[in-house]
């Protein structure tokens, strides 16, 4: 048997880009897609990068039909809270909803259909289950009725219940999962889309010593981080099941920004405060719930924020210190 045949839509951006690297390891012959180059990583050997636009719906039938086995859709217009809070809804939900409109025509077309994984997010889920920052509700079974607090998850939902239609109605054999913040090295760090772990290993590598750090909100807001290779592994194994109901993907150690902040400033060995200023905070409280995976995949993600946090902060140290 030849080789497997693997198509990663956003593999210029940081979970596709690990992907792609684990998917080479593992044997795969890997084509990635992205609209932009990969910003920290050579392409890989056996990695075949095309840089274009899934928007564009003559392109995106052209090479999911390129003879692939499974197509992993990781495009999204995407950022931290500074990017989804409002300004950017329009594009947000235009470009990524397109994006999975034309893969799934495209896979439904091909005479044989490559199996698909959709990355969905915690985002999803209603924002009244989230209010108690010590007891958020993530089960994958209350995201109905539905009320995300934010445009992008909005997408998010209308595109796990596209990904299901093209399942019923055309037999697309699909995998979602819903990831919670995942983060490590490799990720984007500065510039407005970075999300609070790689945020916070910024602002800290860039403090002096007797320096405060800020934080949007009042830092009692809670969070959960999944290191990126767990976010990975969960990835592969729920590819090899035939689980296709939506799942979470994430860790299960809750802490507050604060507590995020102090862990950072503490790997660094600095001596600095975290200051709270005003910003966009997101729901009170959000942690995965890890009941359905741990049932479904006999599996679930173990590994310590610490740990990741540790690999992350030396990683964007290096990049502002050099
Ligand atoms: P990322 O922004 O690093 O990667 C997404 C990639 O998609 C980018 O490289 C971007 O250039 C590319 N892209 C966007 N529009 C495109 C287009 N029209 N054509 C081609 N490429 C396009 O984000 P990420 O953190 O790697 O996230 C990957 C996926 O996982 C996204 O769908 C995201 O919504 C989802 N997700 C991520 C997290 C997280 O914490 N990182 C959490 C929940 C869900």
């Amino acid at each position: 048997m030849g080789k497997k045949r693997a198509l990663v839509l956003g593999g210029g951006g940081f979970i596709g880009g690990h992907l792609a690297r684990r998917l080479l390891k593992e044997g795969y012959n890997v084509t990635t897609v992205d609209l932009k180059q990969p910003e920290f990583r050579e392409i890989g050997q056996g990695e075949t990068f095309i840089r274009d636009d899934l928007r564009d719906p003559y392109f995106t039938k052209a090479i999911v039909a390129g003879g692939f086995d499974e197509v992993y859709q990781l495009a999204a217009d995407m950022g931290g809270m500074g990017f989804i809070s409002g300004a950017n809804d329009a594009e947000i939900m235009h470009n990524s909803a397109t994006i999975n409109l034309n893969v799934l025509d495209g896979i439904a077309r091909c005479p044989v259909m490559p199996k698909v994984f959709y990355s969905s997010s915690a985002c999803i889920y209603p924002e009244r289950n989230q209010l108690d920052p010590d007891n958020p509700v993530c089960s994958e079974a209350s995201a109905y009725p539905a009320a995300p607090d934010s445009e992008y998850g909005w997408e998010k939902l209308f595109s796990e219940r596209l990904y299901k239609t093209y399942q019923r109605n055309k037999g697309v054999d699909v995998r979602i999962a819903r990831f919670h913040n995942i983060f490590g090295p490799d990720g984007t760090y500065k510039g407005g889309r970075e999300k609070a772990p790689a945020a916070m290993c910024r602002k800290v590598a860039e403090a002096k010593n007797g320096d405060a750090i800020e934080v949007w909100g009042d830092g009692k807001q809670t969070r959960s981080f999944l290191y990126v290779d767990e976010c990975l592994e969960g990835v592969r194994r729920l590819m090899e099941s035939d689980y296709s109901e939506p799942i979470n993907i994430g860790s299960d150690e809750m802490v507050t920004v604060d507590q995020l902040a102090q862990m950072t400033i503490d790997i660094s060995d600095k001596d600095l405060t975290i200051k709270h200023v005003p910003g966009p905070q997101g729901v009170r409280g959000r942690c995965s719930d890890n009941l359905r995976i741990d049932q479904v995949l006999g599996w679930r993600p173990t590994m310590k924020l610490k740990h990741g946090l540790v690999a992350t902060f030396h990683w964007v140290n290096t990049q502002v210190n050099g």
